[in-house]
């Protein structure tokens, strides 16, 4: 039951990061205009808004001028309903609970603004580093919030410090400044060794778009943000197995 409310409030959710990303990402405002069929500026009425019922509803097409809806629509609203309803099924109502709705949420962002505009929007980052500092302090006291802050900072330092060297190397952008940023999260959620994994996973994550470029001889940038994004979200639900594995490894 519960679970189902979960997932019905990430529906609406998702509809709602989807716009947020597509108007931040164009340097709109949020409230005005109304939202509208992108193809005639019909404004949408609340039954056309209602999450995947109205895309079914409406055949997937504009009910002005008929224009096909991409699916892209429904699928976010469906992903961020089954990552929210999951996010419930892990963690009930705990701390863990809102690090991961705040995870999901960004990454439903960041999938929409860096695969459509290459861009990874700062005010949603700060709101979900905030969101994360503050359950960690409340959650588990000052000392091991002060030590996942630092853990940000230094992934952080060490992703500057391969954007730099990359960029001298490859002579152009080698990673974009908003990976960077992204990478505080990492250490700020976990620590700094999960970090490190993050990114490891995120890269292998990687390899079947990167080798896909090559082949086709596509000198594009490609968008490294929901990678990362994904990564970090697996590796904070996985995180009891990993620690353990690492520890075997290591010691
Ligand atoms: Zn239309």
């Amino acid at each position: 039951m519960i679970t189902g409310l979960f997932f019905i409030y990430g529906l609406f959710f998702g509809s709602f990061f989807m716009a947020l990303a597509d108007r931040w990402s164009q340097e709109q405002s949020i409230i005005k205009p109304r939202s509208h069929c992108e193809n005639c500026n019909h404004p949408l009425a609340f039954y056309e808004m209602i999450p995947v019922i109205s895309y079914i509803f409406l055949r997937g097409k504009c009910r002005n001028c008929h224009k096909h809806i991409s699916i892209v629509y429904p699928i976010i609203e469906l992903l961020t309903g089954g990552l929210f309803a999951i996010s419930y099924v892990l963690y009930g109502f705990s701390s863990n609970l809102i690090i991961m709705l705040a995870l999901s949420s960004l990454l439903v962002i960041v999938y929409v603004s860096d695969f459509k505009y290459l861009v990874i929007l700062d005010i949603p980052l700060i709101i979900t580093a905030v969101i994360i500092f503050s359950t960690v302090l409340w959650a588990e006291g000052l000392t091991s919030a002060l030590w996942h802050l630092l853990s940000g900072i230094i992934i952080f330092l060490v992703m500057l410090l391969i954007k730099i060297v990359g960029d001298k190397r490859f002579k152009r952008e080698s990673l974009g400044g908003g990976d960077v940023k992204l990478s505080f999260l990492f250490g700020l959620t976990l620590n700094f060794y999960l970090g490190i994994v993050v990114l490891v996973v995120a890269s292998l994550l990687t390899y079947p778009l990167a080798i896909y470029y090559v082949c086709k001889k596509n000198d594009a940038e490609i968008p490294f943000g929901p990678f990362l994004m994904t990564g970090l979200v697996i590796v904070y639900v996985y995180q009891t197995p990993l620690i353990n594995l690492l520890q075997t490894l290591i010691f």
